[in-house]
């Protein structure tokens, strides 16, 4: 594999920068690792085409002094985001050929910005799962594997394909999204950074919705440091999303100073959950002194409603992904089955057929929460509990200036277990699920590994819209950790 693939997003720029690289050579080395990976069915779509013609372009921009941030930089993309001229499937048949004739905000963000498209990444159904299990693309497999034993293992999902792209070192960078973890707990399985930025900070315009007050893109990067630069390169004020916050955005990198001192870090009690393996609480202390060593002031905590943020999430998302996806209809894009010639019979036939079973029960469980016999006792009820949770961490934001906590309460797990029990499935959002309710800014950092030698992550909670403090305390924790591990993918090709 070539060395240029080794580079991180940082280290490509900064060597694009010095014209000691250009983007057609960085970008043909990643076409070809995209297509060594295809066994590991990252992508749904590539587009190396595109991707050269891009790079052409931001070697002649680079060469007229107009280079952005990103540019020349090779990125994956979810297969969530629309993207003009290209197929977009949101990893669900019922999106069969449907080419958008429009761009996200996000990836106008990123190609303004100069990167580079590779491809559409796999994903779980509609963005709905942990495991990348549910694509009617066919499930992604992790780069990573147990030690001494060669099962195939989930790479946690739903942005499965890009986290799988990144730390199979195909791309420099891949966008997810984030409605309850599906950044932040994939990130934490293939031993890379996600970010879920605060709920405003990215747009959501052209991003196919899930559950659209909840719903945030985010960067997934090898680096901290490579996070905090992509993001820069997503984020910002779009009036086409009335939920996008009309603020500037900052130089995240800019706030990678490693200098922690002052700073109030709070250990939640009640993310001690029942049956979490001693490892990831060993992990969770070492994160602990990795801090208090950089000169933090640890406090223990409390957020009272945690325990029942999973059971409010699972009213909530679903709710809103009934009424999101009530939108095919077999009419104007995507698949059609006729049925028996009539129009209902031909919105059952599509529906049907077009969407996955996961997403079927999401789609009853929200109707009938939001069903007139039981709006008010289970959608309006989590709608309180939400404020509530919101409320915890408003108050734990008084006391202290973040919050850690491990990323999920385990490693990644192999294809096909917990597939028959979707209380199980659900539980590896347990730690992801709460800041998302409260739209809060969270990154899940690698930082060691499990004794079957599985990439673990690192939580850390930030205010509202305050990137800059998550981002510069999370590159601390990656330094401190010097988590360094290869997928057996990587290690494999060494
Ligand atoms: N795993 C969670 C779910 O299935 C989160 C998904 C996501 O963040 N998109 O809903």
């Amino acid at each position: 594999m070539s060395t240029l693939t080794d580079l991180t997003l940082a280290e490509a720029r900064d060597a694009l920068a010095k014209g000691e690289l250009s983007s057609k050579e960085l970008t043909e080395a990643h076409i070809a690792a995209v297509e060594q990976v295809r066994p590991l069915n990252a992508f749904i779509t590539e587009t190396p085409e595109r991707a050269m013609e891009m790079a052409e372009r931001a070697d002649q921009r680079r060469a007229s002094g107009e280079a952005g941030v990103l540019e020349g930089i090779p990125l994956a993309i979810k297969d969530l985001f629309c993207t003009e001229g290209v197929l977009t499937t949101a990893g669900s048949h019922i999106l069969d050929g449907f080419t958008p004739t429009y761009e996200s905000t996000v990836t106008a963000n990123l190609w303004r910005a100069g990167g580079v498209l590779l491809g559409k990444t796999n994903l779980d159904e509609f963005a709905m799962g942990s495991s990348n299990m549910t694509s009617y693309h066919g499930p992604v497999e992790s780069p990573w594997k147990r030690r001494g034993d060669n099962r195939k293992l989930v790479p946690g999902g739903s942005s499965g394909g890009s986290a799988t792209a990144v730390s199979a070192r195909c791309a420099l960078g891949a966008t997810g999204t984030d409605t309850g973890g599906s950044i932040r707990q994939p990130a934490s399985f293939t031993g890379i950074v996600g970010f879920k930025p605060t709920y405003g900070r990215c747009s959501r315009w052209g991003v196919v919705a899930f559950a659209s007050s909840l719903d945030q893109p985010g960067p997934m990067t090898r680096t901290v440091r490579d996070s905090a630069i992509m993001l820069r390169g997503m984020a910002g004020y779009d009036p086409k999303d009335s939920t996008s916050v009309d603020l500037p955005v900052p130089n995240y990198e800019a706030a990678l100073t490693g200098d922690l001192r002052g700073l109030k870090v709070g250990v939640p009690k009640e993310y001690r959950v029942d049956d979490m393996p001693q490892e990831i609480e060993d992990l969770w202390k070492a994160g602990i002194d990795w801090l208090k060593a950089a000169g933090v002031e640890i406090k223990e905590i409390s957020l009272p409603h945690t325990k029942y943020a999973l059971p409010t999430y699972y009213i909530v998302a679903p709710a809103e992904a009934s009424s999101n996806l009530a939108r095919y209809d077999g009419v104007r894009y995507g698949l059609r089955v006729e049925g028996e010639g009539d129009l209902t019979s031909m919105y059952e036939a599509t529906r049907g057929e077009g969407f996955g079973q996961e997403v079927k029960r999401r789609v009853m469980i929200g109707t009938y929460v939001l069903s007139a016999g039981y709006y008010d006792a289970y959608y309006n009820k989590a709608r309180r509990v939400r404020t509530l949770i919101a409320g915890d961490f408003k108050g734990a934001f008084a006391e202290v200036d973040l919050i850690l906590t491990p990323t999920a309460p385990s490693e990644a797990f192999a294809e096909g277990e917990k597939m028959d029990d979707p209380i199980a499935m659900y539980l590896n959002d347990v730690f992801t699920v709460p800041s998302s309710l409260a739209g809060l800014p969270a990154i899940s950092v690698p930082t060691g590994l499990s004794a079957n030698g599985l990439p673990l992550g690192l939580q850390l909670i930030g205010r509202a819209f305050d990137e800059e403090t998550v981002f510069r305390v999370g590159a601390v924790l990656e330094e401190a950790s010097g988590f360094d591990a290869l997928p057996a993918w990587l290690a494999e090709r060494c």
